[in-house]
């Protein structure tokens, strides 16, 4: 969604909305993620401070993952709150964009509108672990044969061990 920045009142505006599960675009750049287990739900609070924006959202969402041991997908759900600020290119002076470039949370907005898709991908982008595991103890695929280890035996290991390997 589309929001013009320049239509929002000064006492904000609070936007409530939800996304399906088709929403979620496999062309996004985090393959981890293989979409969404159900709607998405989100509330965006969008109000002006001094020459910037400021934008208060909290969303809450399930997320298909894909297990980095086993490959595995499972479900996951998120849930965050956040602060992001915006500057409006056309407001920025040459000795602000200096004094403000240490904001990590600040994005600049080229145009008028702020692309709410955007900030909902970035922040549950942010929000996923290190490492994404369907259960702490998965035991991922064999190295050596490739069967999932937590649905699935194989002789792979005893047979190596029988070789002799000893580590
Ligand atoms: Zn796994
Ligand atoms: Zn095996």
């Amino acid at each position: 969604m589309k929001i013009d920045l320049t239509k929002i009142p000064s006492g904000g505006k609070e936007i409530n909305f939800s996304l399906e599960p088709d929403w979620w675009k496999p062309d996004f750049d985090e393959d981890r993620v293989v979409g969404l287990d159900s709607p998405l739900s989100t509330r965006l609070k969008i109000y002006p401070a001094g020459e910037k924006i400021v934008v208060d959202g909290f969303l809450s969402a399930r997320l298909l993952l894909r297990c980095d041991r086993c490959l595995e997908t499972y479900s996951k759900g998120v849930t965050t709150d956040f602060r992001i600020y915006l500057l409006m290119f056309s407001y920025k002076g040459e000795a602000e964009v200096e004094l403000l470039e240490n904001d990590l949370n600040l994005d600049f907005i080229d145009d008028n509108f702020l692309d709410s898709d955007q900030i909902i991908k970035e922040q549950l982008i942010l929000n996923l672990p290190m490492k994404t595991l369907c259960n702490d103890d998965c035991k991922g695929l064999c190295p050596l044969c490739g069967c999932n280890l937590n649905t699935a035996r194989c002789s792979c290991q005893s047979r190596y061990e029988a070789l002799g390997n000893v580590s």
